[in-house]
């Protein structure tokens, strides 16, 4: 997923042509800018015996206990599903201007923003978010403007998801009717599983229902990796669940077609291709929530039906699809808590949300014989900018086993260990307390709703609550956060711009210190929680939530540097990196984001590990220049208490800015920005 998973249109009031005259092949041509300012029939689901399920593989956290999946599985309970700045203008007012595009619709990126520009070097391309590189221009318009932003807040401009969902309801008709073809094919995205994957499932149901072959399909996109920040170490995990999922999928004869499309625009015309190619008139996948995807999925929708192929996207990413929950007054909620009470209502009244979508079935005799250079392709290796070294790719490969049974055995473990006390230890870094199942809920090879459903299972009460003293809901909660910030980006799709959810919070002057940056990317901030962290993140890909926290106030609160640099970074290190939950939780620690932490509540770096590390374990074990220093509190601060000689002999750096008047900048900073006292 991505960092900036806007569409390069969605620069300043840029007025985009209607998709529905776009050229469909064409994702970039739905984006002319034609004025541009500023700017179950379940099966239950029983493993083989001899499935490489059974073998857990040493993992972190849990490196002596190897629960079978299939123990875990016989005592679950899985029910049958029924169907179910370039120029910002200083400080926010600058009036539009206008500007025609020229350039035909389908012309390549740079000549269409040059046609559309009269001068192009009114477009202030220095800007810090250029400058910085927070918005890649290689792939994405300048800022947005505060005001634009609002009419998304309005509802003035119809938001992607609005018009993904117009496309299929004008669709619809014309859809139902498509008759069956050869084949039916399911398009893979972030889904990469077999069981409980409701597109997969209902590609299946139609291929069995006509007797015909079911084709699955990966494509490889190198740019939509370079444009969504994608951590080398994540496409190392996409290609290694790839293999693992061909080898499922193969058991059952259906093939797993992967092939890598260089350019991205190109990825909705070779679809079709390789449709026609199959003489497959159906194709289904799963929804993906940001902008660009949501728009292309538009676009396919009409270009399929066009075609005579019917394009059926689903929800399935999240356990409560977006749009089901409203306040009182219609509306999505922007408050976690009242909104999460809903969820759990919501799923109590509607239990069947939470069954499971069965393994698909298996594939007619001949479906090997008909494709059978589709089981022989090969998953290709990860693009050049993307490599991993050999000593990565061996340490991440030991760290993070790739695959649907990994993470179900992750999940068994965690539900029959440690769930019942997350109430208690989730906060505790030390404490491997958590699940660690966000890669494989990022890459799909776990679906949320089975995680749900599973912890329910566990739970003593099967009724979701927002119990916060009890483990189990207590953890149930925390998935559904995954859930609530993916209902804010289809509601508020700006945020995926470039723009802070509280789009005033964008006049907050920042700071671009570079060496200031680098010190806290490296853990050399002189602060040991946050070094600790830090370099956590460099050797495993993956940070605890509470250090998350920590880390991202520290760099916009104390460093006061643009809370993007530090999103974005995340985004390229991170093996869960999720563009809604990445940015939900940055905009939290940065106050500027959806029921955000009030900006004048500013973490103490120094209070927060004496609190959620209060013996120093989590530093001694990640910052070793530390290790000696047996001082539960001599840890937290050695330069101020008592072990500057140890810290300096060990090379580690005293504490890069003081606190006090870090907390005193930041909070006249904010103040400044917004012009109110208030959050
Ligand atoms: C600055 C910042 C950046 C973050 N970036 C990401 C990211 O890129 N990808 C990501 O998956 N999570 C992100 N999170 C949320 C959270 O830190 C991780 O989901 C969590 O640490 C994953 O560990 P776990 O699987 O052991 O979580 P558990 O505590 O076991 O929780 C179970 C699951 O619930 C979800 N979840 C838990 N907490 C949150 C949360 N605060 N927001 C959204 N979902 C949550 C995750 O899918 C997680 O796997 C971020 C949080 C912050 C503060």
């Amino acid at each position: 997923m991505a960092l900036r998973r806007s569409t390069w249109l969605d620069g300043y009031y840029c007025k985009v042509r209607s998709i529905a005259n776009a050229n469909p092949l064409n994702p970039r041509s739905d984006r002319d800018i034609t004025t541009f300012q500023r700017g179950s029939k379940s099966s239950p689901y029983t493993p083989s015996p001899v499935s490489p399920w059974i073998i857990s593989s040493p993992c972190l956290r849990y490196p002596s206990v190897h629960t079978p999946m299939y123990k875990r599985v016989a005592q679950l309970s899985i029910t049958p599903r029924t169907p179910l700045n370039a120029f910002r203008p200083p400080l926010g007012t600058m009036p539009p201007f206008k500007r025609k595009a020229s350039g035909p619709a389908a012309a390549p990126l740079q000549k269409r923003q040059c046609a559309a520009l009269p001068n192009p070097s009114q477009y202030n391309d220095s800007t810090n978010e250029i400058k910085y590189g927070i918005v890649l221009r290689k792939y994405y318009p300048p800022e947005m403007t505060n005001d634009r932003a609002r009419e998304y807040i309005s509802g003035k401009i119809e938001r992607p998801i609005e018009a993904l969902n117009k496309a299929i309801h004008e669709t619809q008709a014309a859809r139902d009717n498509v008759p069956v073809g050869d084949s039916v094919v399911h398009w893979y995205k972030n889904d990469l599983r077999t069981l409980d994957n409701k597109s997969l499932h209902l590609a299946s149901e139609k291929a069995k229902t006509h007797g015909i072959p079911l084709i699955c399909v990966y494509l490889v996109s190198p740019q939509d990796f370079e444009a969504h920040l994608t951590a080398p170490v994540r496409v190392d995990f996409i290609l290694r669940n790839l293999q693992v999922l061909r080898q499922s999928l193969a058991e059952l004869d259906i093939p797993l077609y992967v092939e890598t499309i260089e350019k991205r625009r190109n990825l909705p015309p070779r679809i079709m291709e390789l449709c026609s190619r199959w003489r497959a008139n159906h194709i289904f996948c799963n929804m993906e929530y940001e902008v660009d995807e949501l728009r292309r999925e538009a676009a396919l929708t009409r270009a399929c039906i066009d075609k005579g192929i019917s394009f059926t996207v689903v929800h399935d990413t999240c356990v409560v699809e977006p749009g089901k929950l409203s306040s009182g007054a219609g509306g999505q909620m922007s408050v976690y808590s009242p909104w999460h009470r809903k969820w759990c209502a919501f799923l109590n009244q509607y239990p069947k949300e939470l069954d499971c979508f069965p393994l698909p079935v298996r594939n007619p005799p001949h479906a090997r014989q008909s494709f059978l250079e589709l089981f022989d392709c090969d998953i290709p290796d990860a693009p050049e900018s993307k490599c991993l070294s050999e000593e990565e790719k061996k340490r991440f490969r030991a760290l993070w086993p790739a695959g649907e049974r990994e993470a179900h055995d992750r999940l068994s473990r965690f539900i029959l260990e440690r769930v019942g006390a997350y109430h208690n230890t989730r906060n505790t870094p030390s404490a491997s307390g958590t699940s660690i199942l966000s890669p494989h809920l990022a890459a799909g090879t776990i679906a949320a709703r089975t995680v749900v459903r599973e912890a329910r299972s566990a739970a003593p009460n099967q009724k979701l609550t927002d119990d916060r003293k009890q483990g189990h809901s207590m953890w149930i909660g925390e998935v559904a956060w995954r859930d609530f910030y993916k209902h804010v980006l289809c509601h508020w799709p700006y945020i995926c711009m470039n723009k802070p959810f509280k789009p005033e919070y964008s006049n907050i002057e920042w700071e671009y210190d570079l060496d200031q940056f680098q010190k806290w990317t490296q853990g050399r901030t002189g602060f040991p929680i946050v070094d600790a962290a830090m370099r956590q993140v460099a050797h495993m890909a993956y940070m605890h939530n509470r250090c998350r926290m920590i880390v991202a106030s520290f760099l916009a609160k104390d460093l006061l540097i643009d809370w993007r640099m530090g999103e974005k970074w995340f985004m390229e290190h991170l093996l869960d990196g999720d563009f809604a939950s990445n940015n939900g939780g940055w905009g939290f620690s940065a106050s500027c984001g959806v029921d955000p932490q009030p900006y004048f509540r500013i973490f103490n770096p120094l209070l927060q590990s004496e609190k959620f590390d209060p013996h120093g374990e989590y530093i001694r074990k990640w910052v070793p220049e530390l290790a000696e220093i047996k001082d539960s509190k001599g840890i937290h601060d050695p330069y101020g208490r008592g072990y500057e000689k140890i810290a300096k002999m060990n090379g580690y750096p005293r504490p890069m800015v003081d606190h006090k008047t870090s907390r005193d900048r930041a909070l006249a900073r904010y103040k400044q920005g917004i012009g109110r006292e208030t959050a």
